[in-house]
């Protein structure tokens, strides 16, 4: 049976898996092992050295290169070491046009390490500047998060993705907050894919990882090269349990999407509540482009409080089925306060001008029952706006 006329949720658990030849494993083993040993010199049987190849490493390679319809999975030790690769395909004196809100540990990367070796990085808002103005002659490559992170911008991918071959740019889209599962960029015209595994794919807060999906044999087999020749490759039981996660990746994303449809409109009726950011929500900016080309979206919300600093901290210390913590794409649910944390090393300045407010909160909403969610919400709010004792 042909990958490509499977359906995701089957793709998920199946695709790029079969039995482990030896014992007839249903799932791939723990290859624990550093290196193999060599019938003669000179001759191996395709496995030298487990930074060079590692069987299990190469089954979550393959299964998250078939979700996201790619020809090749790479998978780093983090998410930032996948981003850190890509760079590494480009030279001193390369012109990378980047959105302006990504993550916040992206833009210390291209600011602090990669802008210092003489890469040029430009910021733009894809969202509101036209490809054509964001994406001059001249550009190498154009980093685009989509949705972004906090604020759950959406870019015209395929808009994008036309105006850079047009003027020889790679596109590279990290597709961590939608997974394969809701958005598949490589279909939209994506050269590359990269997601910080630690978040949806593995879904269990156990586990920081990253991957790039190539288009292409060639950009895969450079890819490869410089994940063997940079060695930032992810442990072995750290790919198992990415392995083991991806089995519920469409069941998780499905219910992270119901809870949050669930939890966006109260949200809305609240007067504590300034805004709410959710692609799918009709009146986010972006809406039109992300039912375009989004088959859904999961759990990331942002809500925009009717206070300061201080009563923002206040309502994230308050929850207490929402855990406070950075990360997300759990099955628990998580708080946290992007101007104090996440987006901390993001100057105030900059923060102010991309629009996350002091009062900005971003939800992960995991898989609980969604009426606990709200229950929880609600007492935190009361906290926060001083009508109950904390
Ligand atoms: C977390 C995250 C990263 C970085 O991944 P790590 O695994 O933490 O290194 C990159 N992009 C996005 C959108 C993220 O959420």
């Amino acid at each position: 049976m042909s990958d490509d006329k499977l359906r995701l949720e089957t793709l998920a658990i199946h695709g790029g898996q079969s039995p482990e030849p030896v014992t007839g494993a249903v799932m791939v083993p723990v290859f624990q092992t550093s290196t193999y040993a060599q019938p003669q010199v000179g001759e191996h049987t395709g496995y030298e050295y487990s930074r060079s190849q590692n069987p299990t490493r190469e089954a979550l390679e393959r299964a998250v290169a078939c979700l996201e319809g790619g020809v090749e999975g790479i998978a780093f030790g983090s998410g930032s070491a996948a981003t850190a690769a890509v760079q590494h395909l480009l030279s001193a004196g390369d012109r990378v046009v980047c959105g302006d809100d990504v993550y916040g540990g992206t833009w210390r990367q291209f600011t602090q390490v990669f802008a210092r070796q003489g890469i040029d990085y430009t910021f733009v808002d894809f969202t509101r500047v036209s490809p054509v103005d964001a994406i001059p002659e001249g550009t190498a490559l154009v980093w685009l998060e989509s949705p972004t992170n906090p604020l759950l911008k959406v870019a015209d991918i395929a808009a994008l993705a036309a105006r850079a071959h047009a003027v020889g740019a790679l596109v590279v889209v990290d597709n961590t907050f939608a997974t394969p599962i809701f958005q598949r960029p490589l279909a939209l015209g994506a050269d590359l894919v990269v997601h910080s595994t630690t978040k949806y794919i593995n879904g269990h807060s156990d586990v920081v990882g990253g991957i790039v999906v190539a288009a292409t044999a060639e950009l895969g087999e450079r890819l490869h090269f410089l994940q063997n020749s940079t060695g930032a490759v992810p442990g072995i039981w750290d790919c198992w349990l990415t392995l083991r996660g991806i089995k519920t990746l469409a069941v998780r994303m499905a219910r992270h999407q119901d809870n949050a449809l669930a939890i966006v409109p109260w949200l809305k009726s609240r007067p504590e509540v300034s805004r709410v950011f959710y692609p799918l929500d009709p009146d986010h900016p972006d809406h039109d482009t992300a039912t375009r080309q989004m088959s859904g979206f999961g759990g990331m919300i942002s809500v925009e409080l009717a206070t300061d600093l201080d009563g923002a901290r206040a309502f994230c210390a308050a929850t207490r089925v929402f855990t406070l913590a950075e990360s997300l794409g759990g099955v628990e649910s998580l708080i946290e306060l992007p101007a104090a944390m996440t987006h901390a090393s993001v100057p105030p300045d900059v923060r102010q001008e991309i629009g996350i407010a002091d009062g900005l909160v971003r939800l992960s909403v995991g898989i609980e029952h969604h009426d606990d969610l709200i229950a929880d919400l609600a007492q935190a709010l009361d906290v926060a706006f001083g009508r109950a004792a904390g």
